[in-house]
């Protein structure tokens, strides 16, 4: 084992713990396939120890009684201990999901904005007064929802719990976070920050574990009021009935098939540029990846080539070396997927432009690397064009009007984002307009903003995350009715 050695990994109401049957989960670098830490693996009991510890802290706890204010400081020097251990927490990033230390560090950087912004909101938001007769008072004011179980996937693995942890810390919550099994070691790194800034113990729990032990538990146990979940449909389905169980809100971050536009009169060169950015950053395994390029057909042959020529040479290698433009993906298992959808396309009558292998070479050996893949002659009923396959896969279409490229875009089970490219801002909006989802870009791809609403149409999820959506999600809402001027009502029995 290299690198980083068994870190202690579980915190339980403000105590770093061993998994009670001992049981222990090997982290891989998806570059090398070396076991990089040795972190504990918890059963339903370790779980149900956290849940207790987070309902503890939050029904005798003072953290959801603490002022707004003392919370956004809380907040803001958790962003300041982000900023500090940059550099440490961009390269666990790295050694856990392969992604490119770049990539990493922009990612730190992200998620020290969103404490920020959440330490600014929760200091600014109050409640509402409602326009009533001046006889009454009626105020609508927020309170925390209660325990958090908090499930994360291995994509964004510190950045998908951060949109999750800060609202909830900020609306003064107690929660339980799962991180993937596979990327757990920038969770419990920055549960160490949280302790350090002065997070009371309880408050932050982390458990680690298999989806099917830990997560489950967070969904079925009538402890936790509340489960946030982002992954895949598979897995956000089974929450969703285990939760239903116990009538707790969900809410649920789930896959996508991003349509990426682009009509003629685009702006040619930048909408390639960012059709390689949307489909290959990461190496596709993004939940907003740019997967599907549908493309004009006036130039649809010449944008092709363009796409080609630039894919062919983008370069693999290990995330932490300078020179590496994509890294591998995640997991073998995951490769294999991958590898089937790629046998489809061609069983489907694609045609494949690029790529379609593994990288030769003995620096590949033993990582789970894809070649940048590009497939045209993809038609909208084709199951590649509809399921996500979350690897570097493009699929290109060509479309002939704006009506047939909206309905195109539109023809798959998933909303969550999308781009069109045009310099007619009439089309533009139209366009916008009519695409069924959660994020739209014209001229740009992936930016998101902490202010900014994220979540999907369809069976891209349910709920939003970030911007004030994203705070509300974890506060109960409530209407306080005051009469002021109490009279006999004579409303019964006064005759
Ligand atoms: P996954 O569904 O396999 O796992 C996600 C999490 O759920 C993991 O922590 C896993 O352990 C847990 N889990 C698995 N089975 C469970 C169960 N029965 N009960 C409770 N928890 C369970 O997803 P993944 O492969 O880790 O991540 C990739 C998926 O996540 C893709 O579909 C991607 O699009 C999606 N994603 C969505 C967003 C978004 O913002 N919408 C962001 C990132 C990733």
């Amino acid at each position: 084992m290299t690198d980083v050695q068994t870190r202690r990994g579980m915190l339980i109401g403000g105590e770093w713990v061993a998994a009670e049957e001992g049981g222990e989960r090997e982290i891989l670098n998806p570059a090398t396939s070396e076991a990089v830490a040795a972190v504990p693996e918890a059963t339903r009991a370790d779980t149900r120890r956290a849940i207790a510890a987070a309902r503890r802290a939050f029904d005798e706890g003072p953290w959801p009684h603490t002022l707004p204010q003392e919370r956004s400081r809380l907040l803001n020097r958790v962003a300041d201990l982000l900023e500090r251990d940059e550099a440490e927490l961009a390269r666990l990033e790295t050694l856990d999901t392969g992604k490119t230390l770049v990539e990493s560090h922009a990612d730190m950087q992200d998620i020290a904005g969103t404490f920020r912004y959440y330490g600014a909101l929760i200091a600014t938001h109050g409640g509402d007064i409602n326009p009533v007769p001046d006889s009454s008072l009626s105020m609508t004011v927020y309170e925390p929802i209660g325990v958090v179980g908090m499930i994360s996937p291995w994509n964004y693995p510190l950045l998908q719990i951060s949109w999750k942890i800060a609202p909830a810390i900020a609306a003064g919550c107690t929660f339980v976070a799962k991180p993937s099994e596979l990327t757990p070691l920038t969770t419990i790194k920055v549960c160490e920050l949280l302790q350090e800034a002065g997070l009371p113990d309880g408050v932050a729990n982390v458990v680690l574990g298999a989806g099917a032990e830990t997560g489950a538990e967070l969904s079925e146990n009538p402890d936790v009021d509340f489960v946030s979940f982002t992954g895949g449909v598979v897995s956000g389905r089974k929450v969703a009935e285990s939760a239903s169980e116990s009538i707790k809100r969900v809410a649920l971050e789930l896959g996508g098939k991003n349509p990426n536009l682009v009509f003629a009169d685009a702006d040619f060169d930048v909408a390639v540029d960012y059709a390689l950015q949307a489909a290959f950053f990461h190496a596709g395994q993004v939940c907003s990846a740019g997967s599907r390029l549908l493309v004009e057909d006036s130039i649809h042959d010449r944008f092709v080539d363009a796409i080609l020529e630039r894919a062919d040479r983008i370069k693999l290698g290990f995330g932490a070396e300078d020179e590496t433009e994509m890294g591998p993906v995640i997991s073998a298992e995951h490769r294999e997927k991958i590898e089937g959808y790629i046998e489809l396309a061609k069983e489907e009558g694609a045609e494949l432009r690029l790529g379609g292998g593994r990288p030769e070479g003995e620096k590949f050996e033993n990582g789970f690397f894809v070649e940048p893949t590009v497939f045209t002659g993809v038609e909208p009923e084709m199951r590649i064009a509809k399921e996500e396959i979350f690897g570097p896969v493009l699929t290109i279409e060509r479309f002939t009007s704006e009506e047939e490229a909206v309905r195109n875009a539109n023809a798959t089970d998933y909303g969550l984002a999308g781009a069109v490219w045009t310099t007619d801002m009439l089309r533009a909006n139209r366009v916008a307009r009519g695409l069924k989802l959660g994020t739209v870009w014209v001229n740009d791809f992936h930016p998101y903003y902490p202010q900014a609403p994220w979540g999907g149409y369809k069976k891209s999820g349910s709920g939003r995350e970030l911007g004030e959506a994203g705070l509300h999600e974890y506060q109960e809402t409530k209407h306080i009715s005051v009469n002021l001027a109490p009279e006999s009502s004579g409303w019964f029995g006064n005759v």
